[in-house]
C-alpha cells in the first residue's frame, strides 16, 4: 500500500555507502573488546538531492565522505556489547548531525564474530527516520499565550525535536460542566526521533513544568499537550491512543489542522481533515 504523506513529501533519493570497513572493539567476549575485529557498514541515506543537483552546489549536499568518517570515528571511540546498540546510536547520530537526511538504513556486519562454526557473516540492519507529528496545544489559565509559547520553546530545546509550523491560535469555549476561562488552542507541527511513548513522557514533563496539575477532569489547565497524529501510525496502549481518540469532535483541533494539512486522510476514519471539519460544523 502506498504510504500517504503528511506534508508535501520531498523526493526520497538515496546516497549509498557500501562496505565501509571499521576496525573496532564491540562484542560480549573479552577477546573482542581487547583485540578488536573488522566491521563492515552499509548505509542508505534518504534525502532530496534535487537542490544540490540543480545548482551543483556543495553546501546543498550531504558530504558522504564526512558521514563515512563520522561512522568510523563513532565506532572506534565507543565499545558496545551489541551491534544492535552500535546501529541504533550511529543511525540516531547521523539523523541529528546531517539535517538533509530524513531517513537512514544502517547495516552493521560482523564477519569474524566468534561463533565457532563456519559462516559468511552476521549483521543487524535497521531503518530509522524523523517522524512528523501534529500536537494539539491549549491553555485556559493565567497568561495563556505565554504558556503556549513557553511550551513551544521547551519543545524546541529538545535535541530530538525540531519544531516546524505553528498554527494561529483559536479561542474556544471550554468543554464539559466546569466553570472556567476560555481556551486558547493551536497546532504545532514537529519532527522528532522520539517514539510515541517517549514523546508522551516529554509532553507530560513540559506540562508539569508549566505547573499543570491534574485535579479536575476537563477542568482548567495552564497547559495541555496532546498527540493528534504521528506519521500514519495507528496505536493503542493503556495510556496513549493515536490518532487522538477525540480529535474528530474538536473544532479547536480540526480548525488549525485544516490550515496545515487539509487533505491528510485520518488513518482510521478514512476522511481528510477538511471533511472532518465540515462534518463537525454541520453537526453543530
Ligand atoms: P489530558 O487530560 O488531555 O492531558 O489527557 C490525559 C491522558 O490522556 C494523558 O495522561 C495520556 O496518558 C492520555 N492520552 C491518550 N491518548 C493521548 C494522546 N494522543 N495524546 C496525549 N495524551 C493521550
Amino acid at each position: 500500500m502506498k504510504k500517504q504523506s503528511m506534508v508535501a513529501r520531498k523526493n526520497m533519493d538515496e546516497i549509498r555507502i557500501e562496505n565501509l570497513e571499521v576496525y573496532a572493539y564491540h562484542g560480549v567476549y573479552q577477546e573482542e573488546t581487547e583485540k578488536g575485529q573488522p566491521f563492515f557498514v552499509n548505509a542508505v541515506l534518504y534525502t532530496d538531492t534535487t537542490p544540490a543537483a540543480l545548482t551543483d552546489e556543495l553546501t546543498l549536499a550531504t558530504n558522504y565522505g564526512d558521514v563515512c568518517h563520522f561512522i568510523s570515528e563513532w565506532m572506534k571511540e565507543h565499545t558496545c556489547q551489541l551491534i544492535e546498540t552500535v546501529a541504533e546510536n550511529v543511525a540516531r547520530e547521523i539523523l541529528l548531525r546531517y539535517p538533509l537526511i530524513l531517513e537512514v538504513d544502517l547495516e552493521i556486519r560482523k564477519p569474524k564474530a566468534p561463533i565457532g562454526l563456519p559462516f559468511g557473516c552476521v549483521s543487524v540492519k535497521i531503518h530509522r527516520s524523523w517522524h512528523t507529528v501534529y500536537l494539539s496545544i491549549g491553555s485556559n489559565m493565567g497568561d495563556r499565550q505565554q504558556y503556549l509559547e513557553q511550551a513551544i520553546d521547551a519543545l524546541r530545546d529538545h535535541a530530538q525535536i525540531k519544531v516546524g509550523r505553528v498554527s494561529e491560535w483559536v479561542n474556544t469555549k471550554p468543554y464539559g460542566e466546569v466553570e472556567q476561562q476560555d481556551f486558547l488552542n493551536g497546532i504545532v507541527e514537529i519532527h522528532t526521533l522520539l517514539t510515541p511513548q517517549e514523546l508522551l513522557e516529554e509532553l507530560h514533563r513540559i506540562e508539569a513544568a508549566a505547573g499543570r496539575e491534574r485535579l479536575v477532569h476537563w477542568g482548567p489547565r495552564t497547559l495541555d499537550l496532546d498527540i493528534v497524529f504521528y506519521d500514519d501510525l495507528v496505536y493503542e496502549a493503556k495510556d496513549l491512543t493515536i490518532p487522538h481518540v477525540d480529535m474528530a469532535n474538536r473544532y479547536f483541533v480540526l480548525k488549525p489542522l485544516s490550515q496545515m494539512i487539509p487533505y491528510y486522510v485520518h488513518p482510521v476514519i478514512g476522511k481528510n481533515v477538511n471533511q472532518l471539519l465540515q462534518e463537525l460544523n454541520s453537526a453543530e
